[in-house]
């Protein structure tokens, strides 16, 4: 029976390298916490800044939702100030917002969404708006998976080599600031050994999960992580007493893999 590949993203990479015991919970059991009021208001607001860029890019008008909100304003006109070259519309040629791309890996798709993809002669420049408040520090962002899935994918679909290719962090805010990471052969090779080593885990952990209901292997008690997770009860991994407390905050949800909710999960 033909069965459609399993969407995999930066956030799912992500998840797996911090517990593979908390994707299966997520996505196979569909598990998912509240969440904190504070951190819905910054999802849609993020999720509104990639929006209004969007339509910017496309030449669709955004002055008059620009005129009503006074932050968004100020967010837009300063990361025009700050970064002319990348969001000056002037010459629309070789450049495209929210361009997607895909690669067949086993039973897999590894996904990527590029917010903007700018092609200047031999190169191929990715830029992703980050809308946290603060600017991520640049050894922690280096390990992320996006960092390292986004160049991936688009040196394995295109005629660009690893060292044509980049990817800019842009923090929006009032002051914006950017991080950029070259890319090469080296780390492309790396990633290509780090994706087969834990996709193949994935897939060995889901086949006994499927198979024989083995439940996904949980994150090592050195890591000391289990504490602050969601999950922590249901894991067994907090006191008696914290018990009943944490399963409060558990709710059975209809937790759908959205790419969109995925692509601002704080790094
Ligand atoms: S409590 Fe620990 S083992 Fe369980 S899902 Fe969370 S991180 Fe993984």
């Amino acid at each position: 029976m033909f069965s459609p590949p399993i969407r995999i993203s930066q956030g799912h990479l992500n998840l797996l390298e911090t517990c593979f015991r908390k994707y299966q919970h997520i996505y196979l059991d569909q598990l998912g916490s509240p969440i904190e009021p504070e951190q819905q208001e910054s999802l849609i607001w993020g999720s509104q800044f990639h929006l209004l860029m969007q339509q910017r890019e496309l030449g669709l008008p955004v002055q008059i939702f620009l005129q009503e909100n006074a932050e968004f304003d100020r967010s837009v006109s300063s990361l025009v100030q700050a970064a002319p070259d990348v969001v000056n519309l002037e010459d629309s040629t070789g450049r495209e917002a929210e361009h997607p791309r895909t690669l067949t890996w086993g039973r897999y798709l590894l996904v990527a969404i590029y917010d903007l993809l700018i092609v200047r002669g031999d190169r191929a420049e990715i830029f992703d708006w980050k809308t946290h408040r603060q600017p991520q520090k640049r050894d922690r962002l280096a390990r992320h998976w996006q960092t390292r899935l986004y160049p991936f994918v688009l040196a394995e679909t295109s005629d660009f080599t690893p060292e044509q290719i980049s990817l800019t962090y842009w923090f929006v805010g009032s002051r914006p600031q950017s991080l950029k990471f070259s890319y090469n052969t080296v780390q492309h090779e790396q990633t290509r050994t780090d994706l087969t080593q834990l996709l193949t885990q994935l897939q060995e952990a889901s086949d006994r999960y499927q198979t024989d209901q083995i439940p996904f292997p949980q994150v090592s008690l050195a890591k000391k992580i289990c504490s602050r997770c969601e999950f922590a009860a249901r894991c067994q991994r907090i006191p008696n007493q914290r018990i009943s407390e944490n399963k409060e905050k558990i709710k059975t949800a209809n937790f759908s893999v959205s790419l969109d909710s995925i692509k601002e999960i704080p790094l």
